[in-house]
């Protein structure tokens, strides 16, 4: 109870603290700030995932050196495993994305992507350049060393290979081919219009030393980073815990630590240097002969900051402004700096004057077409001259002469109806298909984007002192709840209805109708129109009442669909649509809530994949064990299964008998303990005539499986195959795992997707039969991604091959092996 109850009051505070609009500033984070100020440097880190940033060094570059600090992760983390849900591919890559500004937004760095999509584990960087296409990639982090323009470099990994992932030394490869490229203006010319070439300083990779791989060495550069800052009362090492503990989905909470940590750097390119990244860079605003006097304003400000009082410092940030402003822009380096500077003077304008601006949304979804309604609010909390000008609302400007009283709260609330042609607010890197290795983006000023910017947005223009600033804050939602307190929410803008297909694949073995249910949902009141379908050749439709009438926001309806297979099947997706009036709207929409990070959604085309399965089944009850979260049940039930979910009161009761085969969901090993209590009950099972069909499960990064799967031993390596179409040989074609109830041949393993299997068996007891044997590419031969063994008068079957996606995915040969491991015949 204790424990859980910790964890809920860090969930709220962290949940408060990130989405509120207007994040609080202490007197001690002004004057961090203002240390900041008073520097001129940047580091750019680069690596290829979420949780490839060495967490330690940014909080150590941002707040200690005082660098502008941002990390570069070529991709969103897409292909990896989730480990708080079911979300796979895009939806991972969004929650991997907000978990990594939430880390952000703790380390004080800045976040970067390119367009490569995160196609799974790739063993080397050709591979994964096949992928990418290494030019559009290469392209993209020239774009962000453009256009960030850092002094200093640095790599996670070496371009040698050490990193093990292909991702990880193409991230590598790429970064010091740019190094060069940014400033050659013969390399991707048509980034000029919008930017400047740039050639950063030097480039290091921050060797490292992980299990038994230690890159690192004493004649390399080394950086004490374990210091403790007293304006954030943190050590770097315990800032490094806060923001790598926000890689929640990969289980990487991470404990403090305090005291003296060494991180060592290795140079790959510049000019050389022995002692520091940073070694005869000026960071000091003395690096330019024009900005001399600002370096002294900014000391004179600091030593007259009073942290009781800090408004008696506006009248000298305002006069910092204007000496800032009036900087020349020729040198392309300074008037990246003034753009800088002038931004982070702004920012402690508004601090120090105890301004605070917010502007929300009574409803958190907005049509196109449709009237939103904001309420403005703002108040001048230091006694400080702030006077507002001007509101520009979403699409209207509103003059104003107000000046504003000290510590009062102003009221505005508008309402202006959006444009018809209004974007919805979905992630730029999802509105086109897009291919297994790359996003498609076609406005590059969108390149590099961590995320959309707000919905919309309302500016306010006011005076502080001198000095007019126009103030953007994005439209929220703002509610209270009971339990958790205030809240924000981001705007939504939506289609005024969505259709949603519950499953991703509708799977037929025979010509039996089956019902397929589209979900309506109306984003606004009063919507009526009838669904519409498309489907490929060779199937028929019929929907007793297509047509729907939601009168309330929110509401939703199912409509049945009876489909069926009608002569020769062709697979392919059945579509979705709704007309409404002379309107069509064709979006789907996958909500992803986890208190961590902003609430998320994605509007993708109402689609899922239609297949004809030449298949026979045997047997007809599945036990199911979950683990991490798949969707092999409903494909399972598809096929005419009838699937029960074994839960523990279930397996306590210990009568299995009645299920043909139970099969363990992915990781369900990694992330039940219980199922140690189990063991003997499963053997037994298997023992009196059962089948186990026990699905991957890992041995890294959460710790070592400790738990016994099977009835003779075996481990669970890291090997795998990723090339999805890698040749897969039969080693016995005539046991009935190749034979019975389906006669599986090569064609089987045709039409896979993303990969072939991961974690095989290895340091298999001879007692168990392996069935495949398959390699990547110039790879030794694997035999332990499917290994059976008889045990009393049933059967245990581990097994790394992804059934996972490739049931989904509809990928008939999948369907027809797996339903011939559930139906091993007993052993006499
Ligand atoms: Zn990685």
């Amino acid at each position: 109870m204790k424990r859980s109850f910790i964890l809920f009051l860090t969930t709220l505070f962290i949940t408060n603290s990130l989405l509120a609009q207007t994040p609080a500033v202490s007197s001690a984070d002004i004057l961090q700030k203002l240390n900041k100020l008073n520097t001129v440097g940047s580091v750019l880190y680069i690596a290829a995932h979420p949780d490839d940033e060495n967490t330690r060094l940014l909080p150590y570059l941002t707040y200690e050196r005082k660098y502008r600090t941002a990390y570069l992760s070529l991709t969103r983390g897409d292909g990896g495993q989730n480990l708080i849900g079911k979300e796979q591919g895009e939806p991972l890559g969004l929650i991997r994305t907000q978990e990594l500004l939430a880390a952000r937004r703790i380390d004080g760095a800045e976040q970067f992507f390119t367009r490569a999509n995160d196609f799974g584990f790739s063993k080397n960087p050709e591979e994964t350049f096949n992928f990418w296409n290494k030019d559009s990639i290469l392209a993209d982090v020239v774009w962000v060393i453009r256009t960030f323009k850092p002094d200093v470099i640095i790599t996670r990994f070496p371009t040698t290979g050490e990193g093990g992932h292909g991702h990880h030394t193409a991230s590598a490869i790429l970064a010091v081919e740019a190094f060069t490229a940014a400033a050659d203006p013969t390399r991707f010319p048509e980034q000029l219009k919008y930017t400047t070439v740039w050639q950063a300083q030097r480039i290091f990779w921050n060797t490292f030393s992980f299990g038994t791989i230690n890159t690192t060495s004493e004649d390399q550069i080394k950086i004490n980073i374990g210091g403790y800052n007293p304006l954030l009362g943190k050590s770097y090492g315990e800032l490094s815990s806060e923001n790598r503990s926000m890689h929640k989905s990969q289980g990487f909470g991470t404990a403090k630590t305090r005291g003296d940590n060494t991180e060592y750097f290795k140079q790959l390119g510049g000019d050389k240097v022995t002692t520091d990244i940073f070694e005869n860079i000026n960071s000091s605003w003395t690096r330019f002969t024009a900005t001399q006097p600002i370096g002294e304003s900014i000391k004179k400000i600091i030593s007259k900051f009073d942290a009781q009082h800090p408004e008696t410092i506006v009248p000298d940030l305002a006069a910092l402004y204007k000496q800032i402003q009036a900087l020349d822009e020729t040198d392309k380096t300074l008037a990246r700096w003034k753009k800088e500077k002038l931004q982070e003077t702004e920012a402690l304008l508004i601090s120090c004057s105890g301004l605070w601006l917010e502007a929300y949304a009574t409803e958190y979804i907005a049509i196109p077409g449709n009237s939103i309604q904001t309420t403005l609010q703002i108040i001048n909390r230091n006694n400080v001259a702030v006077s507002l000008k001007n509101i520009r609302y979403i699409n209207q400007d509103s003059s104003l002469a107000l000046t504003l009283k000290t510590n009062e709260l102003y009221t505005f609330k508008h309402t202006e109806k959006l444009a018809v042609d209004y974007a919805y607010s979905n992630p730029y890197w999802l509105n086109q298909k897009h291919s297994s290795g790359l996003y498609v983006v076609n406005n590059q000023l969108l390149i590099g984007k961590a995320e959309n910017d707000a919905a919309a947005s309302i500016a306010f223009q006011v005076v502080i002192q001198d000095i007019a600033l126009t103030i953007t804050k994005p439209v929220v939602y703002k509610y209270t709840d009971p339990v958790k307190g205030e809240l924000y929410r981001p705007l939504e803008v939506l289609p005024k209805a969505t259709v949603n297909l519950v499953e991703r694949v509708y799977a037929f073995n025979d010509n039996t109708p089956k019902t397929i249910q589209f979900t309506v949902k109306a984003n606004q009141p009063n919507v009526s129109g009838t669904l519409q379908w498309s489907m490929p050749q060779g199937w028929k439709a019929t929907c007793a009442q297509p047509n729907f009438t939601l009168k309330e926001k929110g509401e939703e309806i199912i409509i049945n669909v009876l489909v069926q297979p009608n002569g020769i099947a062709t697979n392919g997706k059945i579509s979705a649509s709704l007309k409404i009036n002379s309107e069509t709207f064709s979006k789907s929409i996958t909500r992803i809530e986890y208190d961590h990070i902003p609430y998320q959604f994605i509007l993708s085309d109402a689609e899922a994949n239609l297949v004809y399965i030449n298949l026979k089944t045997a047997g007809k009850n599945i036990g199911y064990i979950p683990g991490a979260g798949d969707d092999v049940v409903a494909c399972l039930k598809q096929m005419g299964y009838t699937v029960t979910i074994l839960t523990d009161d279930l397996l306590d009761k210990g009568n299995l008998k009645e299920y043909n085969a139970i099969v363990a969901g992915i990781r369900a090993y990694n992330t039940n303990d219980r199922l140690q209590i189990y063991y003997n009950t499963l053997m037994k099972y298997v023992e009196q005539g059962g089948n186990l069909i026990v699905q991957y499960n890992t041995n890294n990064r959460i710790g070592p499986l400790l738990a016994k799967i099977g009835p003779y031993p075996f481990a669970i390596s890291r090997d795998r195959v990723t090339n999805e179409t890698a040749e897969v040989r039969i080693l016995n074609p005539k046991h009935s795992v190749f034979t019975y109830p389906n006669k599986i041949d090569s064609t089987d393993f045709n039409g896979w997707v993303q990969e072939r299997g991961i974690y095989f068996a290895s340091d298999i007891d001879p007692k168990y039969q392996t069935l495949i044997s398959m390699n990547d590419p110039n790879e030794k031969a694997n035999e332990g991604s499917l290994i059976v063994a008889k045990y009393g008068k049933g059967n245990f079957v581990y097994t790394g091959l992804v059934f996972f996606r490739e049931l989904p995915a509809g990928v008939p040969g999948a369907y027809r092996l797996f339903v011939n491991l559930l139906s091993i015949p007993q052993n006499k």
